[in-house]
């Protein structure tokens, strides 16, 4: 065939925290040991009880199309859950579930973006947003936050709008910084939104992975934001459930419809069998959750001292998942000297955006072994490279 291919496809970067993966995974195939803190995929497994359920589904002969939007009975589920935890107020008929919350992104955006829309990007910002908005048409448009705090200033954001502009994606808790938005960076992305009527895409999946008895904001809560907000949210992390692909999104009607129709002819549906486990996963025994992220505290407590050490400053992160260190010297060429001298995977900040340059994220996702001898291979490699 000499037919060109897609240009859309092709002019889109492949994830780098997969291209990481993908070395380490060589690596280890040439019989090294690695210790990989690139992957955002929890090390726990799924509840016993939320397998149980899937099973007891397929067993019962819940194994054909479900409904697009979702089973009514999951739909309730993730009503009650926006009720009782985030103090939303959403209708059946604004949710939408999803294979995954990546997947309700893509929604979010195909139901919004026209070519040539463009969509603020908050940088550091994780990986595919950008991706995500050019295989929908649109362009993206960075708006670099300063390290260490990563604030977001309005009148930044301000200064990034145009006349294309449709709308803002916040990540909140963050991946890759760690931080939660404070409410005053809530009140400059309810201003600028109403001022220029931007949709806000609020992408809080890792929601329940936070610290300190903290609180992350829901912006579909949000009186000033709550008809402008769409709202991404999922299992994958909360409860350790990334290969079930499942999560979830809730906008305004309008928006919706328009995704309810994209997801009705691309996807079908989520998958029947995990939709039944989501159920289990909502109404269920939550203390599972907190047990997660509790062992990620234990593990940041673990891991944040020897970032103090000089040249790998890091601020206590919010988000119990991840850390986000300066390191000295290009953070790419760092990342790639680290796994192949000491056998430890980390994803360069620059692939984050180019204000992430100059950092690296190493996630939290392994076990307290793994990371006591991931951070020991961290402390030569600074060695050698002269603290
Ligand atoms: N949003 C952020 C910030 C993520 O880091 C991820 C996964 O790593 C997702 C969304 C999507 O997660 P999933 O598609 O597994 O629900």
């Amino acid at each position: 065939m000499t037919r060109p291919l897609s240009d859309r496809v092709g002019g889109v970067r492949e994830s780098a925290t997969m291209a990481v993966e993908e070395l380490a995974r060589t690596l280890r195939a040439q019989g090294r040991e690695v210790v990989s803190l690139a992957s955002g995929d929890p090390d726990f497994a799924t509840p016993a009880h939320i397998i149980e359920a899937a099973h007891q589904a397929m067993l019962a002969g819940d194994t054909h199309y479900p409904p697009s939007r979702g089973t009514p009975r999951l739909i309730e589920a993730i009503v009650q859950k926006l009720r009782r935890e985030n103090a939303v107020e959403a209708s059946a008929s604004q949710v939408i579930v999803t294979p995954g919350g990546k997947w309700a992104l893509f929604l979010a955006l195909g139901a919004i973006l026209n070519p040539g829309d463009e969509v603020i990007v908050l940088e550091p910002a994780w990986v595919s947003y950008r991706s995500m908005i050019e295989l929908n048409g649109g362009t993206p448009v960075g708006v670099a936050l300063p390290a260490p705090g990563y604030r977001i200033d309005e009148g930044a954001l301000r200064a990034a709008v145009t006349a294309r502009t449709k709308a803002i994606i916040v990540c909140s808790p963050n991946n890759p910084t760690g931080r939660i938005l404070e409410p005053s960076e809530v009140d400059a992305i309810a201003a600028v939104a109403r001022e220029h009527d931007l949709f806000v895409i609020s992408d809080e999946i890792y929601e329940h992975l936070i610290f300190d008895g903290r609180r992350n904001p829901c912006l579909a809560a949000d009186p000033r934001l709550a008809d402008r907000t769409l709202l991404v949210n999922g299992f994958s992390k909360a409860y350790a459930m990334t290969g079930w692909r499942l999560g979830w999104l809730v906008a305004p009607d309008p928006v919706a419809r328009l995704a309810l129709r994209l997801q009705s002819q691309a996807m079908t549906s989520a998958s029947s069998v995990a939709m039944a486990g989501g159920i289990a996963a909502l109404n269920g025994p939550q203390e599972c959750v907190g047990e997660m992220a509790a062992a990620y505290a234990e593990r940041r407590a673990m891991q944040l001292p020897r970032h103090t050490a000089p040249g790998l400053a890091c601020p206590a992160p919010a988000r119990a998942f991840s850390v986000f260190p300066r390191v000295p010297g290009d953070d790419v060429a760092f990342a790639r000297d680290l796994l192949e001298r000491e056998g430890v995977a980390v994803v360069p900040g620059s692939a984050f955006g180019e204000a992430g340059r100059g950092h690296v994220r190493m996630t939290l996702a392994a076990s307290s072994a793994h990371l006591a001898r991931a951070m020991d291979g961290i402390d030569r490699h600074m060695g050698t490279r002269g603290g």
